[in-house]
């Protein structure tokens, strides 16, 4: 009964259907938001008592992929795999090890301070607790309007733009007068929507904006990002661990394990015609409301290897029930299905 309801109320999040303006260029080709190049981001891991680098942590490896604008790109692992670390180096937020990122048209790893600080402006990014974000001390007013005052622009004002920004994101106006404690946890979280909208930006970088939210709240929240994006126009990355949220909100997935994509293609032949081993993993524990239509549970067998230490050839090789002598002396390399070019697999036997 609970996962009937569960599917009636991520059901309704088709009310508002999905909207994919894409930008074309002057020839009609679909045109990249965002494009992120054999991005690599390893973090040193120190020790004794010089505190001499004895490691890195591979939590980005050699990760490519584009957006396009309008679209949503969902992007799902496990906890660890480095997807908010993915998000954190398109925001300019941490300096790469290599490779580059290119959104809206400039490469982040070669801006100033400057223009990051303008690049900001239309890239924003929505957190998993918003309690977080928000300073404990200051009203709601109070924290959106540090943003008008942080990044001011032309012809536009806090005051000029509060009411309809409220509007936008379905809080009263007298909110603005409370403080944070006094918001339940999906109110807490359209305010973070509202500071990210604010800013009117192409692009935002949701880092598992609902996890934290009871799954009716959650499915207002998602149809609240389905809403802006197409009043606005904007561009989504929303990274999740949850394979069903992200199955409502997405064009596109693209599928994580230890700092690499292992699959990325539309987000229907995802849940169709899966091709890795791992994301039919995943697949296989989403709940279902008929029994009938119930996959059979793949249980993973192991834990997760450290990203410290990944294993040689294919990651997955430890966990993986297909794995044999190629998997663990060869990396696969994320290659298209001979059927579509746009579905894209890193596995050996399956692809
Ligand atoms: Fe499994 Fe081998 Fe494919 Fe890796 S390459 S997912 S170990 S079958």
């Amino acid at each position: 009964m609970f996962f009937v309801w569960l599917d009636m109320v991520y059901s309704s999040l088709f009310f508002f259907g999905k909207f994919t303006p894409l930008i074309d260029d002057r020839q009609g080709n679909i045109m990249p938001i965002i494009e992120v190049k054999n991005l690599k981001k390893y973090f040193p891991v120190t020790g004794g008592i010089f505190l001499r680098r004895r490691g890195w942590v591979y939590a980005v490896d050699d990760v490519s992929f584009t957006v396009n604008k309008g679209e949503t790109l969902g992007i799902v692992g496990e906890s660890g795999c480095g997807k908010t670390t993915l998000g954190r180096c398109i925001m300019g937020m941490y300096d790469f090890t290599h490779g580059e990122v290119v959104a809206c048209n400039q490469s982040v790893s070669k801006m100033n301070l400057t223009q990051r600080k303008k690049l900001a402006l239309g890239l924003q990014m929505i957190f998993q607790d918003p309690f977080e974000s928000l300073d404990p001390r200051q009203t709601v007013g109070q924290s959106l309007e540090e943003k008008y005052l942080i990044h001011p622009r032309a012809g536009i004002s806090f005051d000029s733009d509060i009411d309809k920004l409220m509007d936008q994101v379905g809080l009263l106006p007298d909110s603005l007068l409370k403080y944070p404690h006094e918001f339940s946890g999906g109110q807490r979280q359209r305010i973070g929507i509202a500071r990210a909208v604010s800013m009117e930006p192409d692009i935002i970088i949701c880092d598992e904006p609902v996890s934290a939210l009871d799954v009716s709240v959650q499915s207002k929240i998602l149809n609240l990002l389905l809403e802006l994006q197409e009043k606005i126009g904007l561009t989504y990355i929303f990274i999740s661990h949850d394979l069903s949220v992200v199955r409502h909100i997405s064009d596109r997935i693209a599928v994580m394990y230890l700092g690499k994509i292992v699959e990325i293609a539309d987000a229907q032949i995802i849940y169709d015609h899966a091709l890795h081993p791992y994301t039919n993993a995943l697949l296989s524990a989403i709940p279902v409301p008929d029994p009938e239509l119930k996959k059979q549970r793949i249980i993973l067998k192991g834990e997760v290897p450290s990203v410290e230490n990944p294993p040689p050839g294919c990651r997955f090789n430890t966990r993986c029930g297909y794995a044999k002598d190629l998997c663990r002396k060869t990396e696969p390399k994320l290659f298209p299905n001979k059927n579509d070019s746009s579905h894209l697999t890193a596995c050996h036997f399956f692809s």
